[in-house]
This record gives structure tokens, C-alpha cells and sequence, in this order.
């Protein structure tokens, strides 16, 4: 007989779910995970999270092994990032619409990060104490450093060592429950559905959290135009990394029961969902040598697919079916 399946990890329904088995395809390792749907919110989750979660995070996984200095520290770029970071961050924005229609991959995801921010709030300004909980070497912590704030930490249990970056923000080795201090805002861009017990997480948050501080969480979500076209294929799945891919109901849900309120939801996906999944379905996973997201001059996707992608993903965001999404959580006072 086969073991009762754990709980889900958003809603704690324990409704018998249904089980999947997925492969994993960022480096196409050829393993294959068992995964549940929960019966009553529509949450994924793995059914047993790995005991060797850091073996796939090994090298080259892309958010540990780019160094941030190396690529956002070069002449040009570093003067780039921090005018797109003061415009997005304390202007009006303009920069970062123009760079919106640059085809960069890398320039579109930093202008959707330093935007999800701005819709969380800096109520202290420069000086607002911010954390990034599953940071990665650090790009955003030293975006927001070269963009002029001045108290930002990343903490990142897969990360080799801790660090100091060169705008004195600290980056380092460890989980949200390892560190001291006090935030006004928390951010968890694309770490939440890493995490072995989501609930947990949010609670160790809220005890970093100052009273009115804010928690801004951006995941992929199975609630979604992609997920429902896609199905098993859909990119953001991600297997064994992803343990919990959380529907909206879910995501409302862990909120409330870890002490939370939602004060805004965004949509942020991008042509990404299209892309990548479209490949998963021809085999080619994401880090292979004629992957776009590898060899983007020699992609097996045209321009104007990309574009129309691209306009399709701004279609579902307007919608609220794009396949991410910001969530922004304000504490709710006990009691
Ligand atoms: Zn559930």
C-alpha cells in the first residue's frame, strides 16, 4: 500500500490528490518526479521533496553561477542599471518602458523585477531595509545597491560562501530563519515554490518582517492560460526544484493561515511560458546547446514568433492568466 501523500503544502488539505510523474527538463537529466494536484485548491506539489535538493542546484544553474559584478559591473552596463533602477525605482518610469521594448532577455527580466518593487513600496526611500530571501549570487541585491538604496540584504542557502558585494550589500549563505534584523520589505522573486515547507517560510518572513513592512512574493502559477494549453510540457514546472507550483486560491489561502493579507497581485509573464514550453514539448530542455534560452542567434523560433509571444504574454498579464505573478502580503495585526 502506498503511503499516505503528505499535505498540501498551500491550503494543508489532505483531500486524496491526484498524481502525476514529470521529467525533468532544465538539463535533461532524464529523472522523473512524482507530483500531486491538490483536490481542493488545484495546487502542484512533489509528492516527496528530495533529501538531495542541492545536487540540482549544482553548476551551472543560471541565478548561482553568473556573478553579478562580472555582468551588471561592466562599464556601460553598471551606469545603465542604475539609471533603469532610479526611473523605475523613485521616477517615472520612463527609462524602464523604453527599455521594456529592447529585445533582451535580461534587460526585460531586471526592468520586471525593479517594477514588482516599485508596486511593493520603499517607504523609507534609499534607506528601506530590504531582503531578498533565495537571492542567487545577488543581481537584484546589486541592481538596488547601484540604483542608490542603501540597506539591502540577500540571504541564499545554495550559495558557495558569503560575500560582500561592491555597493556593501551582503550576500549570504543561509535561510530567512538563520538571520537577525528587521525589514521593511521582504522579496521572493521566484524562491517560494523552491522552498520544502512554503508555510514555514512565510512565517519565518513575517518575524524579519517591521510592522508595517511588506512582503513581495513573484512564483509561477499554475493558474494559468499556459498551464491549461501546455499541460505536463508548461516550462515553469520545473522539476524536482519547483515543490510547490501554488494555484491563485492557494497562494490566497497560505497567506491568510502564515498571518498575511494580499494588497495587490501583478501578472509579470513573458514570452517565456511560449517558448520554453514549446521546446519541453520537442524534447529540448532549457540549458541544451540549441536551446533559445542558450543560443538565442541561432533559435529555432523566429522574431515575429517572439513578438507575437511577447504581445500574447502582455494580453494575459492585463488579464490576471499570465503564468506568474507579484503577489504583494501586508501583515495582518494578531488577534
Ligand atoms: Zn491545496
Amino acid at each position: 500500500m502506498a503511503l499516505a501523500p503528505r499535505p498540501c503544502p498551500a491550503c494543508a488539505s489532505r483531500t486524496t490528490p491526484a498524481g502525476c510523474e514529470l521529467p525533468e527538463m532544465m538539463f535533461g537529466l532524464g529523472e522523473r518526479f512524482d507530483y500531486l494536484t491538490c483536490a481542493d485548491c488545484a495546487s502542484l506539489f512533489i509528492r516527496e521533496v528530495p533529501d538531495d535538493l542541492a545536487a540540482y542546484y549544482s553548476a551551472p544553474y543560471y541565478s548561482l553561477e553568473v556573478d553579478p559584478e562580472v555582468v551588471l559591473g561592466r562599464p556601460g552596463v553598471k551606469q545603465l542599471v542604475a539609471l533603469l533602477g532610479r526611473s523605475t525605482l523613485f521616477g517615472s518610469g520612463r527609462v524602464s518602458r523604453t527599455a521594456r521594448v529592447v529585445p533582451v532577455r535580461q534587460l526585460r527580466t531586471l526592468v520586471t523585477l525593479l517594477e514588482s518593487v516599485r508596486l511593493a513600496g520603499l517607504p523609507g526611500g534609499r534607506d528601506t531595509r530590504v531582503l531578498d530571501v533565495g537571492c542567487g549570487a545577488g543581481a537584484l541585491v546589486f541592481a538596488l545597491g547601484l540604483a542608490g538604496m542603501r540597506s539591502v540584504t540577500g540571504v541564499d542557502p545554495f550559495l558557495a560562501a558569503d560575500r560582500t558585494l561592491s555597493t556593501g550589500a551582503p550576500v549570504l549563505r543561509r535561510t530567512v530563519d538563520d538571520l537577525d534584523g528587521s525589514f521593511d520589505l521582504v522579496m521572493l522573486h521566484h524562491s517560494l515554490e523552491h522552498v520544502p515547507d512554503p508555510g514555514a517560510t512565510l512565517e519565518a518572513v513575517a518575524r524579519r518582517l517591521s510592522p508595517d513592512g511588506r512582503v513581495l512574493v513573484r512564483m509561477p502559477t499554475v493558474s494559468s492560460a499556459a498551464y491549461e494549453r501546455y499541460g505536463h510540457d508548461w516550462i515553469q514546472l520545473d522539476p524536482p526544484r519547483h515543490l510547490t507550483l501554488f494555484s491563485r486560491a492557494g497562494m490566497e489561502t497560505l497567506a491568510r493561515s502564515t498571518g498575511f493579507a494580499v494588497e495587490a497581485v501583478a501578472d509579470d509573464s513573458s514570452s517565456f511560458q511560449f517558448w520554453g514550453s514549446e521546446q519541453v514539448r520537442r524534447g529540448t530542455s532549457l540549458m541544451a546547446p540549441d536551446s533559445h534560452f542558450v543560443n538565442p542567434s541561432g533559435s529555432a523560433f523566429t522574431r515575429a514568433l517572439l513578438r507575437a509571444w511577447d504581445r500574447e504574454a502582455d494580453e494575459l498579464n492585463r488579464a490576471g492568466r499570465g503564468d506568474q505573478a507579484a503577489w504583494v502580503l501586508r501583515p495582518v495585526a494578531a488577534g
